[in-house]
């Protein structure tokens, strides 16, 4: 059985993921890593990651910087969402995406294309939502529990700013496929989100 989870920044996504892992016992891969990883591997090495050419030689990153902390900063989510919409970017991490969903007895991924390109024959697909006032709420506060000092106002004007590019650029935009089951989880705590998947999921 194979899960494709998609959505934009802060939707729940992840944790969704996670807990549908649990659940079928199935490996999960946060393909979003991918692109941090990218981003922060280009960023560390003084380029630009809206240079297309310098953000493709930066693909094959040491797997180490996958469980780096710094993947999970702002920086890094920004940097992620510059060098995405490069093609070779994406070329690049595709077939490592592809891979990890075709292992025998299944996978789970979460990101923004699972559904629409990398695993198009998925068992489920999940689009997983929620309003930007919400989804910047709640990286408002995962972010001051990490005692990080943000804004509300800066960190709603980036999910916006992501929103905006992962949706309108040409190569593999943030976009529901047509056979995924939508989940906007605005108004729902997370354990009822969960149930949700689960009974979208349907076995
Ligand atoms: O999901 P996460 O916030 O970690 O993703 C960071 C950025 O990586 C996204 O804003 C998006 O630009 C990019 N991404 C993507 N395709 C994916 C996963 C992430 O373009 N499958």
């Amino acid at each position: 059985m194979v899960i494709a989870v998609d959505g934009p920044a802060a939707s729940g996504k992840g944790t969704i993921a996670r807990a549908l892992a649990r659940h079928y016992g199935l490996p999960h891969l946060d393909t979003g890593l991918l692109y941090r990883a990218v981003g922060i591997a280009v960023l560390r090495a003084g380029g630009d990651p809206s240079d297309a050419a310098f953000a493709a030689g930066r693909c094959a990153f040491d797997e180490t910087l996958l469980t780096d902390p710094a993947l999970k900063s702002e920086e890094a989510g920004s940097a992620a969402s510059r060098v995405s919409p490069h093609p070779a970017v994406r070329a690049a991490l595709l077939e490592r995406q592809r891979a990890f969903a075709a292992q025998p007895g299944g996978a789970i991924l979460d990101g923004r294309d699972i559904g629409t390109v990398i695993a198009p024959n998925a068992t489920a697909k999940l689009f997983v939502t929620a309003r930007p006032e919400i989804r910047a709420e709640r990286r408002h506060r995962e972010l001051s529990g990490m005692g990080l000092d943000t804004s509300f106002d800066a960190v709603l004007a980036d999910i916006r700013a992501r929103d905006e590019r992962d949706s309108n650029r040409a190569a593999s935009p943030l976009i529901q496929a047509e056979d995924a089951v939508l989940l906007d989880t605005s108004d729902m705590g997370v354990e009822a989100a969960i149930v949700a998947a689960i009974a979208a999921v349907g076995r």
